[in-house]
């Protein structure tokens, strides 16, 4: 075995082994920047059946980074909703505003000016300087730090800054003289099809003869990993609180934690799960302008779980009539059901008022 890896072996067998239909992308045909960055950001931590859609709907309800720039905030939000990760959307705009300010709506055409765009990393960064302006620019990005690492054999943690610097170096290397744009694009499929996180296709994989993690046997384990970020779970309480005119109060997340901008009811988060109503009453979280006296508890839902990254969100929904709701909350805004499909509220929310059935009266 040679000293360093065989890195010509590497971007030949895997051009060779490049088909760009095993993967339709929508903007493969055309590569215009736009497509590329609002793809490359929708498929961030998604997988592609999931994003393709919203891809889809928001090409059409936005043709052109101006049409985007010029789009409501609330309307891009509610777009989003259901595919997580709402700093993306955020990003979304202000990079779109940013196009139109400062470059006049057209894109920046370097890697460097890429970088620039709020929420576009070295990564994404790369994807379009390749794609739309052809830059010798090589991508890195979970998929790549995997292939790069089982290849070479190589256990260096990537999830650290001289990580990155590491995978950077072997990513240039790896691609040599190869054209980036299709060498970028056969890396992204190649991972995405064959080197896969769990069940690479090493028997029939065309890097297998050089590939220094199976010959070892110690793909499984690799890329490495620093220590993993400990998982903790969280229990939100949502008070549902509606006058007899159909009026429901909901507030902005705005503090800085998950789902910030979102919707949602008036939250109270307790430190353990379970608890009975009248023990909310006396929680620090309690707004204080709600007198409980004035309440009717209608019901507690059972827990509803949604999955993050690192935490897990246990969510009760008690629905409550409030006959003397006042007119005004400072701080909230009180909608009428029918409004709901306006709001982007996190999916947890989403999936209560979807059993509840008020989301089929709106469409009704
Ligand atoms: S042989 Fe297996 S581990 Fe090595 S590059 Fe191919 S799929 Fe990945």
């Amino acid at each position: 075995m040679s000293a360093s890896p065989d890195w010509l072996f590497f971007r030949s067998a895997l051009l060779a082994w490049y088909r760009p239909e095993r993967r339709p992308m929508p903007w493969k045909a055309h590569p215009d920047p736009y497509c590329i960055w609002l793809s490359e950001i929708i498929l961030q931590q998604t997988r592609v059946e999931q994003g393709l859609p919203y891809y889809e709907r928001f090409v059409e309800a936005y043709p052109t980074v101006g049409d985007l720039a010029a789009a409501e905030d609330a309307a891009v939000m509610k777009l989003w909703e259901g595919l997580g990760y709402y700093s993306r959307a955020r990003n979304l705009l202000k990079a779109a505003r940013y196009v139109v300010a400062q470059y006049g709506g057209e894109f920046p055409a370097t890697y460097e000016g890429l970088l620039t765009l709020p929420g576009v990393g070295p990564y994404t960064a790369a994807a379009i300087a390749s794609f739309a302006f052809g830059a010798q620019v090589a991508v890195l990005d979970g998929n790549v730090f995997r292939i790069l690492a089982r290849f070479a054999n190589d256990a260096t943690p990537a999830d650290t800054g001289p990580g990155r610097k590491h995978f950077g170096a072997l990513a240039s290397a790896a691609l040599g003289d190869a054209a980036a744009p299709l060498y970028n694009q056969a890396i992204m499929d190649f991972g995405a099809l064959v080197c896969t996180p769990r069940k690479p296709a090493c028997p029939s994989c065309p890097l297998r003869t050089h590939c220094r993690g199976y010959a070892l046997a110690t793909w499984p384990e690799l890329p490495g990993k620093t220590k993993k970020m400990a998982r903790r779970t969280r229990y939100f309480h949502y008070l549902v609180i509606t006058d007899r005119a159909g009026n429901t109060i909901v507030q902005q997340r705005l503090e800085k934690d998950i789902w910030q901008e979102l919707f949602q009811f008036p939250l109270i988060e307790t430190a353990q799960a379970g608890g009975q109503v009248t023990d909310l009453v006396h929680h620090p979280d309690w707004p204080g302008w709600l007198p409980a006296g004035e309440l009717r508890l209608e019901k507690s839902s059972p827990p509803y779980q949604q999955q993050l990254t690192h935490q897990t969100i246990e969510a009760v929904f008690h629905t409550f009539t409030w006959e003397q709701m006042p007119k005004k909350i400072s701080g909230y805004a009180l909608i009428k059901n029918k409004m709901f499909i306006k709001f982007a509220f996190p999916r947890v929310i989403t999936r209560f008022l979807a059993d509840k059935r008020l989301l089929l009266d709106l469409f009704s």
